[in-house]
């Protein structure tokens, strides 16, 4: 687990970057989760024991895994896996769904990430440098994340007030970019150059709205 000073660092660093800083370190430590689990958690029993009782990964990790290549590590876990299949899908008697990965291993280390992410940045957000630097720099909380603050028990009004209204000037922001898009478009503007924020605003507009892929708060 991260400790308070690095998640600051982390998410000061990243509002740089004109991305959703929360999304960001979450796919950070994900990539870093991914590589370690190749590297020494597939040798570790604890760890391979739990993620056969869960039935492998979700959808989104089975395949980020993959792309990491690693043939070795992929036969180790899906002959476990395939075995598991071939003895209870012919079973009549078996209530195993072995097309369900509802505990994902990789998804609870991203859904506890991003639960301490989130409400450090509400909590930092009292502090005048945090809130500075996200209100003058280009990073935007996506929605599931700027929601995610909203829903957080017993928090500051007042400071949950502050980042919303600082998110809603930067998706004005956005959205006029859009509208620009859509105007250049018709054959009476066609001329008109796009802006480079015009030109990445429609595909930074899908990680706002939708978060970065496989964050689903
Ligand atoms: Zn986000
Ligand atoms: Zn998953």
């Amino acid at each position: 687990m991260d400790s308070k000073e690095i998640i600051y660092e982390e998410l000061m660093n990243r509002m740089k970057k004109g991305v959703c800083p929360i999304c960001d370190f979450v796919e950070f430590r994900l990539a870093e989760a991914l590589e370690r689990f190749l590297h020494e958690g597939i040798n570790t029993p604890h760890t391979r024991a739990k993620i056969e009782w869960t039935n492998g990964f979700c959808n989104f990790h089975a395949h980020r895994l993959l792309q990491l290549g690693d043939p070795l590590s992929h036969a180790i876990l899906y002959h476990d896996f395939m075995n598991n299949v071939m003895k209870d899908v012919p079973d009549k008697k078996s209530k195993t769904d072995r097309s369900a990965h509802d505990e994902c291993f990789f998804c609870n280390i991203q859904k506890s990430n991003e639960e301490d992410y989130t409400k450090a940045f509400l909590e930092f957000y009292k502090n005048d440098e945090f809130a500075s630097r996200y209100e003058q720099e280009e990073s935007v909380l996506c929605v599931p994340h700027l929601v995610a603050i909203q829903k957080i028990r017993f928090a500051n009004k007042k400071t949950v007030s502050r980042i919303v209204d600082a998110t809603m000037e930067k998706y004005q922001i956005l959205n006029h970019h859009l509208s620009e898009i859509k105007r250049k478009s018709d054959y009476r503007n066609t001329d008109e150059k796009w802006t480079d924020e015009e030109k990445a605003a429609w595909k930074k507009v899908v990680s706002v709205f939708n978060a970065y892929p496989g964050i689903r708060p």
